[in-house]
């Protein structure tokens, strides 16, 4: 199969569709694959990387979408890009359509078949492409909010760890799952004191165990949030609930409790935020301060570390574009029943029925 890999044009984005290696795999495995010239310049996966790999380069998009049978990308694909895709291709990367009309207009007018990393399933529920990049978010998180606990960046003037005679900082996890949990980690590994809420006993549980102990456990109620934020140095937010906008665990009144200079960091903003006084930052400005808290809301995250996430992205989309361009398209997803999940448009339909819900004019 002829593969193809643009560079991604949505503003900074470094992250690359396929990685060197993996285009070594593909090309051991048979295939043509065409990246777009310096697709990988930003995170250090230079043109003779990919050539040393097997691959052709290409001057320009147009020319990589022209040659692909399948193009493989990170991000939901722009204006000018849909516009190149046709009939009989394939596109497998992030789309987040619900969010998007026009894109969802563009993708049907194409005809071509695509499938959306984040829509694609795994037995028990569970979404296996987007997990990376909510164990990348989760353990940036600790990072970013260590550094927000800074002086200079309006924190509290506090070292994550202490040192020692010094008690740790106290971070509060608010949800315990992929996220939160990766969060856990990093706050445990930087010797912070660290409390987890989750509304599921079952993952309180699961918590527990894993931790042994060095963690506090706590079933979320507002109740139970408002006494933790009053004594928390770190606030990190990183609930999830499937299909729905965000719940705000935190209010603008309760900010009035916390200590001056204590930080929030806003995982869950990609799905509205988790605290009331959140709004998206980004990379360029990645925090503002509401009645002396800080607050952190960058809404891709990822993009701030983009060759762990491109190289971690790859280790789990990898499997699936082996066998798509093994089987064939139609035959890997009849093959597959939680790959064929993540089909959202194919042949000038949205066949997705979460996408269709949304948009039930469009056919
Ligand atoms: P997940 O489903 O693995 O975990 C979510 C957890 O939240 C679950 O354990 C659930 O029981 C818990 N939860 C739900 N309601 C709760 C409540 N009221 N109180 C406490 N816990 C509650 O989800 P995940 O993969 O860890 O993702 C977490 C969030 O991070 C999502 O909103 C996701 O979109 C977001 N995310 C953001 C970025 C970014 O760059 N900002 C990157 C990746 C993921």
């Amino acid at each position: 199969m002829r593969i193809g890999v643009p560079k991604e044009i949505k503003t900074h984005e470094y992250r690359v569709g396929l990685t060197p290696h993996s285009v070594a795999q593909l090309c051991r495995d048979g295939h043509d694959v065409i990246v777009e010239r310096d697709a990988g310049l930003r995170i250090d996966f230079s043109d003779s990387d990919y050539i040393a790999a097997g691959a052709d380069i290409a001057d320009d998009a147009a020319t990589v979408f022209d040659a692909a049978e399948m193009v493989v990308k990170v991000k939901e694909p722009q204006p000018e890009e849909y516009g190149m895709l046709s009939e009989g291709q394939t596109l497998f990367t992030y789309l987040h359509l619900a969010a998007d009309r026009q894109q969802t207009e563009g993708l049907i007018a194409s005809g071509a078949t695509c499938i959306a990393y984040e829509t694609v399933t795994e037995t028990g529920g569970g979404l296996p492409l987007l997990r990376p990049m909510s164990q990348v978010a989760g353990r940036m998180s600790v990072q970013v909010g260590a550094h927000f606990l800074e002086i200079a960046q309006g924190g509290r003037g506090l070292l994550l760890s202490g040192v020692p005679g010094v008690e740790p900082a106290r971070v509060v996890i608010l949800g315990g799952g992929v996220a939160g949990q990766c969060a856990a980690e990093m706050a445990l590994g930087m010797r912070a004191s660290v409390t987890i809420f989750d509304i599921s006993a079952t993952r309180l549980g699961e918590l527990d165990a894993m931790f042994g102990g060095r963690i506090r456990t706590r079933f979320s109620t507002p109740q139970a949030i408002e006494d933790a934020i009053t004594e928390a140095d770190l606030v990190i937010g990183a609930v999830l609930v499937p299909g729905a906008r965000a719940p705000h665990l935190i209010t603008r009144g309760d900010l009035s409790s916390m200590r001056p200079g204590a930080v929030l960091v806003d995982i869950a903003i990609d799905q509205g935020g988790c605290f009331e006084t959140s709004r998206p930052t980004t990379h360029d400005r990645q925090s503002f301060i509401v009645d002396d808290v800080v607050h952190y809301c960058v809404a891709n995250m990822p993009g701030a570390v983009a060759r762990t996430s491109t190289i971690a992205l790859n280790n789990v989309t990898l499997p699936y574009v082996r066998a798509m361009a093994a089987l064939g398209i139609k035959e890997a997803l009849a093959a597959d029943s939680h790959l064929a999940g993540g089909v959202n448009v194919d042949a000038h339909r949205i066949v997705h029925p979460a996408v269709g819900q949304t948009f039930e004019d469009l056919p």
